[in-house]
């Protein structure tokens, strides 16, 4: 048994939504994350562990030269011994492997005064998620509305679904709030066939662990470990 108690329970509706059925399922096991805050955490130990991070480069290429690899970017070329592909969602450029693009939308309101809604929520199939982040609402989703036009490296909004976005945020999760929306912005996951990651070495010198499934957050940590544990430095 992987938790104490029962993870699914029935309850009612007292978050205030509205147009939904009279309870909803609740899992208690469920918590949030400042992703903001892990960033900034990953990026100091990276730092005090001596890794170098280059901004703003963009690989073009990599070439394995026998011993190492040689990494060919849009500012110089390098060379490395090992070379670690962890660019999920953008991989298929690089790796033949089952992985596409899908970009995910986001939205986020002003502050909302008193707001009472609390807790991480999923909608329709997990097509759309929101939440509180202090006290305003976070809502993405509406990626099934153009599943086609939303396989792509390319960041954006189109109109189709941040229109959907704000109907489901003031007609379902916030009926009776005039608030505005603060800020929007898209990210790409990579997603395939089968919910789980690619995790495995591609040749001698060169490993993934890309393909993370929109759950990158919750598995990343371990994507990582895994991939770097099947890095033989000798
Ligand atoms: C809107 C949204 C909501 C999400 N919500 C959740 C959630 O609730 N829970 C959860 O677990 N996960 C969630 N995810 C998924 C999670 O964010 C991803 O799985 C995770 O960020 C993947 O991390 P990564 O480091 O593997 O890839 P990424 O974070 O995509 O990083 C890949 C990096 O590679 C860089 N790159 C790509 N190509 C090149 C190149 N040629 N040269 C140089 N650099 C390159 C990119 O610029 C990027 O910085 C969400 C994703 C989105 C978009």
């Amino acid at each position: 048994m992987v938790f104490s108690s029962s993870v699914f329970e029935v309850k009612k509706n007292v978050f205030g939504f509205s147009k939904i059925h009279d309870t909803v399922v609740f899992n208690p096991f469920e918590g949030q994350i400042d992703t903001s805050k892990m960033m900034k955490r990953l990026l100091l130990k990276a730092i005090e562990k001596g890794v170098l991070v280059l901004n703003n480069c963009l690989v073009n290429d990599f070439v394995e030269t026998g011993t190492g690899v040689k990494i060919e970017t849009n500012l110089y070329d390098f060379s490395c011994r090992k070379l670690c592909i962890a660019t999920n969602g953008f991989a298929a450029k690089f790796i033949k492997e089952p992985i596409q693009p899908a970009r995910a939308q986001v939205l986020i309101t002003d502050p909302i005064d008193n707001l009472q809604i609390r807790g991480t929520f999923h909608l329709d199939r997990g097509f759309y998620y929101f939440r509180n982040i202090h006290n305003r609402i976070l809502l993405g989703g509406g990626r099934n509305l153009n599943i086609k036009g939303e396989e792509t490296t390319h960041f954006g909004l189109t109109q189709q679904i941040q229109t959907e976005l704000e109907k489901l945020l003031y007609e379902v999760i916030l009926p009776s709030k005039d608030v505005g929306i603060a800020h929007r912005w898209s990210g790409i996951m990579g997603v395939g066939p089968q919910k789980k990651p690619i995790i495995k070495s591609l040749s001698s010198n060169v490993y993934c662990g890309v393909r993370l499934g929109g759950m990158g957050i919750a598995i990343g940590a371990n994507v990582a470990k895994e991939m770097v544990d099947m890095v033989n430095l000798d």
